[in-house]
């Protein structure tokens, strides 16, 4: 799998700019054990380079996708961070490895219950799982160092701009459900200036906007 996000980084490289992703964001990839993240019937997939479904039209991303939005955040150890997107909880883990603190919202209670209690089972101590509507983000533990959002929105969501730090970055999809979505970077400067910055094409389950389902 690490040799297949490799290639991939090559051979995108003209569109993201980076033909390598950082040492520390390959090495947290290789320490979490995907296979535990993915249904039961799919674990002989689990290190291939392949999104999957995790049930309730969900799925957990392709493990390029995962490296290259984790090394374009630039994360460090100190930083407090958002995940919109619990899903299986994956993304989380390895976020969790290169930083201080991942709050990640999930808006699918069986999905939030089972990667909660697979991310307590594998100590990943510092990540704070939550049931919600993360198009709303969580002030609660604002602002945030660095946000990610892993389902496609329609636009950027105001409240998760308003919750990142000056100096902060987020990294989130952008476009209509089946359509053309691209990854955006999102930066506030130190004087609270934004500006976007499109990645690449990419295709994302969408972001809900409703109200937490009770499932
Ligand atoms: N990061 C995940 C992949 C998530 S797929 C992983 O590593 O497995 C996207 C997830 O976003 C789905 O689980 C979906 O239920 C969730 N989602 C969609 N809209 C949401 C919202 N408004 N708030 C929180 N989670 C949302």
């Amino acid at each position: 799998m690490l040799q297949a996000i490799a290639r991939t980084a090559r051979e995108t490289a003209r569109l993201t700019g980076r033909g390598r992703f950082a040492e520390n964001v390959m090495t947290a990839i290789r320490s979490v054990q995907r296979s535990r993240f993915v249904p039961d019937g799919l674990v002989v997939e689990a290190y291939e380079n392949i999104a999957l479904p995790i049930g309730y039209e969900q799925t957990i991303s392709q493990p390029y996708i995962v490296a290259l939005m984790t090394d374009l955040l630039r994360p460090e150890k100190d930083h407090i961070c958002l995940e919109v997107g619990t899903g299986s909880g994956y993304q989380a883990a390895v976020l969790s490895l290169l930083t201080s603190k991942v709050y990640t919202i999930e808006i699918i209670a069986p999905l939030f219950r089972q990667a909660s209690s697979q991310l307590h089972k594998m100590h990943y101590d510092n990540v704070y799982p939550l049931l919600g509507n993360g198009y709303l983000g969580y002030p609660e533990a604002a602002p945030y160092d660095r946000i990610i959002v892993t389902a496609a929105a329609e636009k950027i969501p105001p409240a998760l701009i308003e919750q990142l730090k000056k100096g902060g970055r987020m990294m989130i999809p952008i476009g209509p459900e089946n359509g053309a979505q691209v990854l955006y970077q999102v930066d506030k400067d130190a004087a609270g200036e934004v500006t976007t910055q499109p990645v690449l094409d990419v295709r994302f389950v969408p972001l809900i906007e409703g109200e937490t389902l009770a499932l």
